[in-house]
């Protein structure tokens, strides 16, 4: 149904898969399309007789992501809970939102790569440069320069260095293309 490699979706438990299909029924019954008709979370636990405290609170979360994630269920969460976002305005603004939140981390980062390397630690001189003993992990199977840090990245099954796993097309027959560009003619 989708074509999210496992290794790039968020994380979440396993959840029994009535509980997702209740879900999505219940939204569908409750016309819980759209924004404006978010229904909270809470309500949503009670209402489905999902116990409602902090512990099992994560279950409608984890259900809500396996819908989205394994199950093309257009399904979003904002303050005011849980929606279907419909075609058009809606789903411009849940991209919209998601849009600033990734603005909004991509300045942490480079605040963080920027502030880290120039801090003032107690005890003297900061640690070596990260990239000089880093561990090289292998080589990126789009431009073949090394892949460091703690883990390789992939993307259908091909490792990736940083650099490139950001850049890289979302759909596998894209993704081919761009791994390996036809020669010009
Ligand atoms: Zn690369």
């Amino acid at each position: 149904m989708t074509t999210i490699p496992a290794d790039h979706r968020p994380d979440y438990q396993d959840v029994d898969a009535d509980l997702c299909d209740e879900l999505e029924s219940y939204l569908r019954e409750e016309g819980a399309i759209g924004q404006e008709n978010a229904i909270p979370t809470g309500q949503i636990a009670e209402d489905l007789d999902v116990d409602s405290t902090h512990d099992t609170r994560p279950k409608i979360r984890d259900a809500k992501n396996k819908l989205l994630y394994e199950q093309g269920v257009p399904i979003r969460g904002c303050s005011n809970g849980l929606f279907i976002v419909k075609p058009g305005s809606d789903m411009e603004q849940a991209i919209e939102r998601i849009r600033s939140r990734i603005g909004a981390l991509n300045t942490a980062k480079m605040a963080l790569e920027d502030a880290v390397p120039k801090y003032d630690y107690p005890g003297g001189e900061a640690d070596e440069s990260p990239e000089d003993d880093a561990d090289v992990l292998g080589d990126c199977a789009k431009c073949d320069g090394p892949i460091t840090g703690d883990h390789v990245a992939r993307w259908f099954g091909e490792p990736l260095c940083d650099a490139c796993y950001e850049n890289a097309p979302p759909t596998e027959a894209d993704f081919r293309e761009w791994l390996s560009p036809p020669d010009d003619e």
